[in-house]
């Protein structure tokens, strides 16, 4: 496995490998989640491109990019396990060098949910993702059902800019429990770990209460929040139940659709989400 921190190299590199090539970017502080997505591109691809970038323009002023867990050694190792063959390992000046001022901003697909609660963070996103995509011309692209408006932005920004990448949208691995795993529940307490299933527990509530034919997305998103208000370390951002592809609120759940919710564990938040329907 090669680690490559330019873009000349990383072009260089890159041309040599056999095609397709399948990619999958991260931020690091890597789990199971981002592994089973290199493996997934393992399965489909002749050769696999992984990043590791924590992207400054996708967090907000307030929110944690100081302080985001990094460990690039076990990073790097759990990756040549996976069998991923380039990693690419940017800093913020090769990403970002001075006088950069071009930004991909994706309009109706952020407004709701993530885009409402985090104002810049999908620009962000789809901004570093283009650049990502350019450098690494993947014929595949590997992304988790886990950030479910983050894939919906990047399958819109593909199809708009067109891009000659397949998006594949991988299924949320959890913990035994059902806590999504994510880097951030790093940031979690033993009491905050046990009451982060919190997010798991609203979900299949709402997803059982479909099953049995409830219909009224209104009553889907109260059973959502009536769960999370009686978890005493939890603090309820938003709930959603949205439909599918428009990320639009429902009044009634007809075909196939999005829960969603943020939610304050402590000081640290996280997101989750079922798609039902
Ligand atoms: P991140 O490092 O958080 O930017 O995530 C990198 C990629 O891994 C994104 O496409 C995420 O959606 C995906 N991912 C993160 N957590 C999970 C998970 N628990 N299951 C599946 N994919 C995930």
């Amino acid at each position: 496995m090669q680690t490559i921190i330019t873009l000349e190299e990383l072009r260089a590199a890159r041309a040599l490998l056999p095609g397709p090539a399948g990619f999958v970017p991260t931020m690091g502080y890597l789990h199971a989640g981002h592994i089973s997505l290199v493996e997934r591109a393992r399965a489909e691809c002749a050769s696999v491109v992984a990043s590791i970038f924590v992207n400054p323009a996708q967090f907000g002023p307030n929110e944690d990019l100081a302080k985001y867990p990094r460990d690039l050694p076990r990073d790097l190792s759990l990756l040549e396990a996976a069998g991923v063959d380039l990693v690419w390992t940017p800093t913020p000046e090769v990403m970002y060098p001075p006088g950069f001022q071009t930004w991909v901003t994706v309009e109706g697909l952020t407004a709701p949910l993530e885009g409402a609660q985090r104002p810049g963070h999908f620009r962000g996103v789809t901004t570093v993702v283009a650049k990502l995509f350019n450098a690494v011309a993947p014929q595949k692209a590997y992304f988790g059902q886990k950030d479910a408006q983050q894939a919906a932005v990047i399958r819109r920004m593909t199809r708009d800019l067109d891009f000659p990448i397949e998006i594949v949208v991988c299924p949320t691995v959890r913990e035994a429990d059902g806590l999504a795993m994510s880097s951030r529940n790093t940031y979690l307490n033993p009491q905050e770990r046990k009451a982060a299933t919190v997010l798991f527990r609203a979900l299949s509530a709402a997803k059982a209460a479909h099953e049995q034919g409830e219909r009224e997305a209104d009553v889907l998103r109260r059973i959502m929040a009536e769960t999370i208000t009686a978890e005493p370390l939890a603090r309820l951002q938003y709930v959603s139940c949205a439909d599918y592809d428009t990320l639009e609120e429902l009044e009634t759940v007809t075909g196939k659709s999005l829960l969603s919710m943020a939610v304050f564990v402590g000081k640290t938040r996280l997101i989750d989400n079922f798609v039902i329907g």
